[in-house]
Order: structure tokens, then C-alpha cells, then sequence
């Protein structure tokens, strides 16, 4: 059902994240009525969840993190509540609190993010066990650093890696245990891997590969004290990083009537499958018309876009979802990732006809490649330690340019800062000598 804009009905978001906060700002945009509250246990406000290891790692302070002034949600009119939400009551649009408190609404959106994964490990509730999701991680960390000499980090994604290098930042000793055959390989192509994989062992983590947890120790006193692998071997720590993945939070769903998958089932206008409940962001699990695979997104710009979209709808506009070109960047130590497209990963079989063509320098830590489809149009551009325009790179793939173009055009897209070495020249060409 459409609120009149005059009645002033009451838009509950749970989740002051990215994907919650660009929900409010752009309904509000819209809607000066609407009574809007932001939700979240986390936090009092919004701050930028990729910059929590420059927190542990004293590059920033929590005000640095935050990318709006404080004072700015009273002048939106945007409520604020701290708060664990632990019921939703569908039926009588009511939300309750962890304490007993309620607060009804007409909308409800649930924008609650994700939880980090964990597989049932003997020991992993133990004390000194943890995960790197929020501000209550980082303190947690904080509090027991002094115990730490030698930490192990399980898994080897993203957030395995800054846990690492958070670790490593105060002198630790970390080991990863990562079960793929080389870094990260259901994301990346083997070469970017593999130089992932050098760059971490020769910044000074040990990077343990094809290797997988099997239990975690306790010392007596309830805090981990060692793991052991599947293949027998007993490494001993002080801490134990669980970054296996994550996975949608809907912990204030439980015994709720809204229905979930693996995240909350919606579409791609974010209606979810509950009368006046919406879902954003990394929670929301988008099942598509066409019938194709759900998706669960789990990135900052997407949760970005998907609030962007449901604020217009909140306000009454009719808007769906569509992402475009698939995009990714991370950095890995000081080594920077950018990916556009299709780029298959080396732990997956590439589709049919695929082809690639792929340079990197001699010192191995800048690197470059295109992948075209079987008519011989770029559909994907993978970069390592050099900075293309993302508009660019998007471009020659909805464009559906030849890689002869991409290769005429290769400087065009550059934007590393001034005076960085130019690697054009000998990307262009090794990238034509292969193409012969
Ligand atoms: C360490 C780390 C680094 C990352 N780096 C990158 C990166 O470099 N690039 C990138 O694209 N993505 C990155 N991500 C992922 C990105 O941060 C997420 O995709 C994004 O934050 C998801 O936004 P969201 O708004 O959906 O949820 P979140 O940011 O997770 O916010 C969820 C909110 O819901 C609230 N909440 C949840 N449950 C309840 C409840 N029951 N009651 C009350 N409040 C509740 C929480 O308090 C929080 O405010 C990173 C994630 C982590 C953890």
C-alpha cells in the first residue's frame, strides 16, 4: 500500500549502514513528511565498515570513519535508535528490543548486513575467538592484543587478509589457513593468485594453502590455545581469526513471519515477501523474474545502489534494480585489485570460448588482463597494482569492444597519479604479440 505523503507514516530502517542510510537519505529527499527512525545495536552513527582496520591500526580515528557529521541527521530529521531489534512482529507492525522495548511502524526495512560464517569447529565460542565484521571486533581484538603473539586467521578472503595485516601491524606472528589451492583462487584468475599469494608471504604472514581447520584448542580456561588442521597438524596461538566467508544477518528475524533463504527473499524493487517489509543490502537475498540463481550481494556500492532504488520505491516511484557491470576492488597489503565483468576465478571451469590474454612485469606485482567471449568482445579486465578509470573499463565492456580497441585505448583509461611508472607500453605490447 502507498502512504499518503501528508499522513506521515513511520519508516523503521534496522540497519544504519551504508545500504540503510542511503535508504533514509534518499526517501527523505523525496519525502519531507515521513516520520524515519535508523536503527542499529552497532552503533550510534554511521561510519565506513571497510575502514575498521585503520581503526585497530591507529591510521584513523571512529570520527574519521564517519561520513557524515553527526549533527546532520537531527537537520535531515532522520530519529536515530540504539538498539538490538530481537522480534519482528509482522502482524502488528512492531518491533521489539532486546530489554523489552517496542516501536511500531508502517514501513519496515531491513537493511541488518551480515554475519561472519562459522561451521560448527569444535572450540569456535571459545574466548579469544572472533570474526572482523564491527566496532564491537575491533574492541574485543583491542582488549586481548596483549595476549596475542601468534595469531591464525582461517580463511583467506578479504577480510582474512586485513585481519592479518592488523595482526602483523602490531608485530604479531599470523598464520593464514587457507583451504583453496592458491589465495583467494575462487575469485581470482591462478596468476593473480599466486602474486597475491608471494606479496602476503613476503610481507612476513605465513600463508598456509590447501590447508583447513579442523578444532580449536582450549588452554583450561576457556580461551583458545591452538588449532588443529585437518591434515593433524597442531599450530599453537593466542587468537583465532574466523573469516570464512559471511553470511546474511537475520538474527532479528527469528521465529518472524517475513520468509528468508539464505538472506530475506525479495525483489528486485526490494519488496520482500512480508506486507510493507523491504530489505536492502548485504541481508537481502534478490530473487530474480527470470528465474535465475538469487542473488546476495555483499559489497559496499551495491548496498549503495539497492538503497538508492528502495528509497524511490518508498516514496512511491516505481524503480527496480539492476546492477550493470559487475565490479570489484580490494588491496591487499599496499597491492591494489580491480576487477570488471567476467574474469573466471582459477577454482572455476571458464564458460565455453573464452579466451584471455594476460601480461604482468618482471618484479610481478602489477599486472593485466582481458577476457573476451567467443565472438572476441571484451567481457572482463582484471588489474593488479594499476589504476584504469571504472567508467572506462565499463565502457569497453557494455560497449563490447575488441580487445584491439581496449589495447589502442589502454593510456586513455590510466588515472595512476602523476609520475607513477606507465606500464602501457609494455601491456600493449605483450598484449598484441598474443593476439597474433
Ligand atoms: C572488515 C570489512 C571490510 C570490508 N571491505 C569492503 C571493501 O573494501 N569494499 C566493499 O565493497 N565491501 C567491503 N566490505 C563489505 C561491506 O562493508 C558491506 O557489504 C556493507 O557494509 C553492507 O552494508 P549493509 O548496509 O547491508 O550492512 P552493514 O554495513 O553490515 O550494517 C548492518 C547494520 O545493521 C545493524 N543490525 C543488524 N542486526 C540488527 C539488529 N538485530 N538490531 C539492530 N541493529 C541491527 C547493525 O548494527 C549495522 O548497523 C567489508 C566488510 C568488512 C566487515
Amino acid at each position: 500500500m502507498l502512504f499518503g505523503k501528508k499522513k506521515g507514516r513511520h519508516v523503521a530502517i534496522i540497519g544504519n549502514g551504508i545500504a540503510g542510510v542511503t535508504t533514509a537519505l534518499t526517501l527523505r529527499r523525496r519525502d519531507k513528511k515521513a516520520r524515519i527512525t535508523l536503527i542499529s545495536g552497532e552503533s550510534d552513527h554511521f561510519y565506513s565498515r571497510p575502514a575498521l582496520m585503520y581503526l585497530y591500526m591507529g591510521h584513523m580515528r571512529l570520527w574519521d570513519t564517519k561520513p557524515y557529521e553527526d549533527h546532520m541527521w537531527r537537520k535531515q530529521r532522520i530519529d536515530l535508535k540504539r538498539g538490538w531489534v530481537e522480534h519482528v512482529d509482522v502482524e502488528n507492525k512492531a518491533l521489539r528490543f532486546t530489554g523489552g522495548e517496542t516501536l511500531d511502524y508502517d514501513q519496515l526495512v531491513l537493511a541488518t548486513g551480515s554475519t561472519p560464517n562459522k561451521f560448527g569447529w569444535p572450540g569456535q565460542d571459545l574466548a579469544r575467538v572472533q570474526g572482523l565484521y564491527g566496532l564491537q571486533d575491533v574492541e574485543s581484538l583491542e582488549a586481548i592484543s596483549d595476549q596475542i603473539e601468534h595469531g591464525v586467521i582461517v580463511g583467506g578472503g578479504l577480510i582474512g587478509i586485513e585481519l592479518a595485516e592488523m595482526l602483523h601491524s602490531r608485530g604479531k606472528r599470523v598464520t593464514i589457513l587457507a583451504r583453496e589451492e592458491s589465495y583467494w583462487d575462487n575469485a581470482m584468475p591462478r596468476e593473480e593468485s599466486l602474486m597475491v599469494g608471494d606479496l602476503i608471504r613476503e610481507g612476513g604472514i605465513e600463508l598456509r594453502c590447501g590447508a583447513e581447520l579442523a578444532e580449536i584448542v582450549p588452554d583450561g580456561q576457556g580461551r583458545a590455545s591452538a588449532v588443529v588442521t585437518k591434515g593433524g597438524e597442531r599450530i599453537a596461538c593466542q587468537f583465532v581469526g574466523l573469516t570464512a566467508g559471511v553470511r546474511p544477518n537475520l538474527s532479528a528475524l527469528e521465529g518472524s513471519a517475513v520468509p528468508t533463504g539464505r538472506g530475506v527473499l525479495c525483489d528486485l524493487s526490494f519488496r520482500a515477501q512480508a506486507p510493507d517489509v523491504f530489505a536492502v543490502g548485504d541481508c537481502a537475498e534478490i530473487v530474480t523474474p527470470e528465474g535465475e540463481r538469487n542473488r546476495i550481494e555483499q559489497l559496499w556500492y551495491t548496498g549503495r545502489m539497492h538503497g538508492e532504488v528502495l528509497g524511490r520505491v518508498l516514496a512511491g516511484e516505481e524503480a527496480t534494480y539492476d546492477r550493470g557491470i559487475w565490479f570489484n576492488s580490494a588491496k591487499f597489503l599496499d597491492l591494489e585489485w580491480h576487477t570488471y565483468g567476467q574474469v573466471p576465478p582459477a577454482g572455476r571451469p571458464a564458460p565455453d570460448g573464452v579466451t584471455q590474454i594476460y601480461w604482468e612485469d618482471a618484479a610481478q606485482r602489477h599486472s593485466f588482463r582481458l577476457v573476451m567471449d567467443a565472438g572476441g568482445h571484451v567481457i572482463g579486465v582484471n588489474a593488479m597494482g594499476i589504476r584504469y578509470r571504472h567508467r572506462v573499463c565499463e565502457r569497453w565492456i557494455a560497449e563490447q569492444r575488441t580487445p584491439d580497441y581496449v589495447l589502442d585505448n589502454l593510456s586513455d583509461g590510466n588515472f595512476d597519479p602523476e609520475f607513477y611508472h606507465r606500464y602501457e607500453p609494455a601491456i600493449v605490447g605483450s598484449l598484441r604479440e598474443q593476439l597474433r
